[in-house]
């Protein structure tokens, strides 16, 4: 699934042609999964974060299958590691969202897209998708925010 989104090495190995296949962020790397989701120096602080915010003593991802595994290394509890497992999926998309803001908008605009809070806008979307979209139950935001392990709670 993850190998038919349209990222420059994909689209190169379709046949088109296009100006530079370097990673939108850095500009440095060839943009295919594994940099793009991964190693990308852009990225690699989304995952301390997110590591971070969950109190996780996981290792940073090296590769796609543990970035975006189901396994949770050190959280007991199954509710705990299955909205773990959606706030990494859901950091997933909202790195391509980013990157796609970052393809499309002016140059000029490339800063300020730049230094956006990719982590905010994974605290609260992922608070509303499975506030509204699964069966785990969740307190307010603002406990949330702070700590998703607040999740236990309820
Ligand atoms: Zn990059």
């Amino acid at each position: 699934m993850l190998n038919a989104l349209a990222t420059y090495s994909n689209l190169v190995s379709r046949g088109i042609s296009l100006p530079s296949s370097l990673c939108p962020f850095c500009n440095t790397e060839v943009e295919d999964l594994l940099h793009l989701f991964v190693k990308c120096k852009f990225v690699v602080p989304l995952w301390k974060n997110i590591l971070s915010w969950w109190n996780s003593s996981d290792p940073i991802p090296v590769d796609l299958n543990n970035a975006f595994g189901s396994t949770c290394y050190q959280m007991g509890s199954s509710n705990a590691c299955k909205a773990f497992y959606a706030s990494r999926l859901i950091l997933l998309w909202l790195v391509w969202k980013w990157r796609n803001k970052l393809v499309h908008s002016p140059s000029d605009k490339r800063q300020s897209i730049l230094n956006e809070d990719v982590l905010v806008d994974l605290k609260i979307l992922s608070f509303l998708w499975l506030k509204n979209r699964s069966k785990l139950v969740l307190g307010e935001f603002e406990d949330w925010r702070c700590n998703p392990l607040s999740i236990e709670k309820h």
